[in-house]
C-alpha cells in the first residue's frame, strides 16, 4: 500500500519502492494498472514514473498493452541503467556476482574463501570485492548483502554471526555505506533466499518456507507473499534449536543442537569419524565417500 499525503523525500523514496516492487511482480504494467494496485492517483503515480525513469530504473514503451487502453503506453523495470553488486557474506566464505535491474546476471558467480577474525577484516574483503567488480562494470555498483546470522534489516546492523569468532553487532549498512558511496541493503541469507524464490520462481506457492543446510541450518517463512519476521528478527533461526540434550558442544555454547546433527559440517564430521572406527567402509565406501565428500566441499 503506498503512502498518501506529505509530499516530502521519504515518502517519495517509499512510494519508488512500492510502485517498483509492483513492475517486479506484473513485469508490464500501464499507469492506470500501477494506479489501482498502489491507492495513489494516475497524477501521483505518472510524477514518480517520471523521476523512476530519470534515474533510469524504469523504461517506458509508447505501445499501449491492449488496443483498446486509455493510451499513455506501458512501464517496465530497466535492464540497463543500474547494476547490483550481490554478495553472500560469512567470515569463511564471500560469493559474489553482478546482475542488472532485471536480475540477469552480467559477471560471473565467483566463490571467495576469505579468513575474517575481525570485522573489519571482513568489511575489507568486501570493499576489495566491490572495487573489482566496479571496475570490470566500469561503473558504481549498488550492493545487496546476504549475511549470515541475525541481521536486523532496518538498520542494516549484523547483530550476531555464530559463525564469527567475534561477538556483538557489526554495522555493516553504515560502514560500508560511508567507505563506498553507495546505496547498501542487507538481510539475513535465508530471508534473501526466500526472497529469491518468491520473486524468481513464479511456480511457488503464497505460503513456503526455504530450509538452508549449509555449514549451519537456517530457515525462512514467506507467509502471504511477505516474510515472516518474528520478534526481534530472529524467525527461521532453527540450527541452535536444542535436538539432543545429551548430544556434542555446539559453537553456540550448547549441547546437541540442531546444527550439531544435521548441518553439512556435522555431517561430513560424522561420515570421516564412521571411515575411521570400521575398517570396512572404507573399503566399501572408499569410492562412494569421495563423491560424498567432494559433494559437500562442492555445497559448503
Ligand atoms: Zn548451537
Amino acid at each position: 500500500m503506498a503512502l498518501q499525503g506529505l509530499n516530502n523525500q521519504r515518502v517519495r523514496n517509499f512510494n519508488k519502492r512500492v510502485l517498483c516492487a509492483l513492475l517486479y511482480r506484473e513485469k508490464v504494467a500501464s499507469k492506470s494498472t500501477l494506479a489501482r494496485l498502489s491507492q495513489l492517483s494516475i497524477p501521483a503515480v505518472g510524477k514518480i514514473l517520471d523521476e523512476l525513469q530519470e534515474e533510469q530504473r524504469v523504461e517506458h514503451d509508447p505501445h499501449n498493452l491492449h488496443s483498446r487502453g486509455l493510451g499513455g503506453g506501458s512501464y517496465r523495470i530497466a535492464a540497463a541503467g543500474q547494476r547490483i553488486l550481490c554478495l553472500n557474506v560469512s567470515p569463511y566464505l564471500i560469493e559474489s556476482i553482478v546482475v542488472d535491474g532485471l536480475m540477469t546476471p552480467c559477471s560471473t558467480f565467483t566463490p571467495l574463501p576469505i579468513v575474517a577474525t575481525t570485522p573489519q577484516a571482513m568489511l575489507q574483503e568486501i570493499v576489495q570485492i566491490y572495487h573489482l567488480h566496479s571496475r570490470q562494470q566500469g561503473m558504481p555498483l549498488k550492493i545487496a548483502l546476504s549475511i549470515h546470522g541475525q541481521v536486523n534489516p532496518l538498520t542494516g546492523v549484523s547483530q550476531r554471526m555464530q559463525q564469527a569468532p567475534w561477538e556483538g553487532p557489526v554495522e555493516i549498512k553504515y560502514l560500508l555505506e560511508e567507505r563506498l558511496k553507495t546505496e547498501v541493503l542487507l538481510d539475513n541469507d535465508c530471508v534473501m533466499l526466500g526472497l529469491a524464490e518468491k520473486w524468481q520462481n513464479n511456480a511457488n506457492l503464497q505460503d513456503f518456507c526455504v530450509i538452508n543446510v549449509d555449514y549451519g541450518i537456517g530457515s525462512s517463512f514467506v507467509i502471504n507473499q511477505q516474510i515472516y519476521r518474528g520478534s526481534l528478527f530472529g524467525s527461521g533461526q532453527i540450527g541452535h534449536t536444542i535436538i539432543d540434550p545429551d548430544g556434542s558442544l555446539c559453537a553456540c555454547g550448547r549441547y546437541g543442537c540442531l546444527e550439531t546433527i544435521a548441518s553439512l559440517s556435522a555431517l561430513k564430521k560424522k561420515a570421516r569419524i564412521q571411515l575411521k572406527v570400521t575398517p570396512w567402509a572404507q573399503q566399501v565406501m572408499g569410492i562412494g565417500y569421495l563423491y560424498v565428500e567432494q559433494a559437500l566441499t562442492e555445497m559448503l
